[in-house]
């Protein structure tokens, strides 16, 4: 039998997955990274930046549906959206479903991983980067929001993790210029990262978040390639209405939207705010450490 080439994720320490590499598509060694995108038999094409698990062409679906249609039908009335981030396509690709949405900016800082994306995961984008509403921008999210003069219903991080060229996207200071960002109502969500093996990243955000909005919490979805646990997805807005839908408001506004999805329901979207004992434990003793007060030094 031949012999297997295998990825082996070495994300976290001492604890991992592996992939077999059954056809490897693209490799690109550079001083800044090492990205592979390689074809394996049981999650399709996946992405892999710096031994971490970017997205893989069988699960995505339920990691950009999450954090695309909560915020975006909590909301109600989305005409605009500023997507961080997001370069392999599979957050446009959603945000484009809803009709009613005028404006669309996709703020990425390589354009390489963009055209790259486009040439061998074709179905995460779907032909999303040609939607008229896009406004694509080639430039870094923190950079970005700091001279935004414009203002934007929902704003998705959909970055790395924090390490690296992501690291500063989970800054107070970046949190404080998407605060900036939002139209009254507006409602921010980022991916943070899985709770059960990096709880220290959402006390992190939770920490500096709360400076700057009224309500800071998360809401978490399992996605099986990214390993440990449920991702988290952060939530932060002064729109205190968007949490308290009754669930008949929410099935009302996603049969409007006539959006189709693999795993959003607006059941999953309301139970995925309850959050485990143990995570609720950990936001609470985050809440209760000093440093809270405005603009809260980056730990
Ligand atoms: N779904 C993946 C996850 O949860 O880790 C991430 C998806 S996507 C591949 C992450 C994107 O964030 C990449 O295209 C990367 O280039 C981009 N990115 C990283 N840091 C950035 C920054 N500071 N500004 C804008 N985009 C950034």
């Amino acid at each position: 039998m031949e012999k297997q080439t295998l990825y082996y994720e070495t994300l976290h320490q001492g604890y991992g997955q592996y992939f077999a590499m059954d056809r490897v598509l693209f490799e690109q060694k550079t001083a800044q990274w090492h990205l592979t995108i390689f074809d394996n038999a049981r999650f399709g094409r996946v992405m892999a930046l710096d031994g971490v698990i970017q997205t893989t062409e069988r699960d995505e679906f339920i990691y950009h549906e999450m954090l695309t249609h909560v915020p975006v039908l909590a909301h109600g009335a989305v005409k605009s959206v500023l997507i961080i981030g997001g370069g392999d396509g599979g957050m446009l690709r959603e945000v484009v479903k809803h009709r009613q949405i005028e404006r669309i900016v996709m703020v990425e800082i390589d354009a390489a991983v963009v055209e790259m994306c486009k040439t061998w995961l074709p179905n995460h984008s779907q032909g999303a980067f040609d939607d008229p509403r896009l406004e694509l921008v080639i430039d870094d999210g923190m950079a970005f929001v700091d001279h935004c003069q414009e203002r934007f219903d929902v704003i998705i991080s959909d970055c790395t993790d924090p390490v690296g060229p992501g690291e500063v996207l989970f800054t107070s200071a970046f949190y404080a210029g998407c605060k900036r960002c939002l139209n009254d109502g507006g409602i921010f969500v980022a991916q943070n990262g899985v709770g059960f093996m990096q709880e220290d990243e959402l006390q992190n955000t939770l920490r500096r978040m709360s400076s700057y909005v009224k309500e800071c919490t998360f809401y978490q979805a399992a996605v099986p390639t990214y390993i440990g646990g449920n991702m988290a997805f952060a939530w932060a807005t002064d729109n205190l209405a968007a949490r308290q839908l009754r669930l008949s408001e929410l099935n009302d506004r996603y049969v409007a939207s006539g959006i189709n999805t693999r795993y959003y329901t607006p059941k999953v979207h309301l139970a995925s705010f309850a959050l485990p004992a143990f995570i609720e434990t950990a936001l609470s003793a985050a809440l209760s450490v000093s440093g809270i007060e405005e603009g809260a030094q980056d730990a």
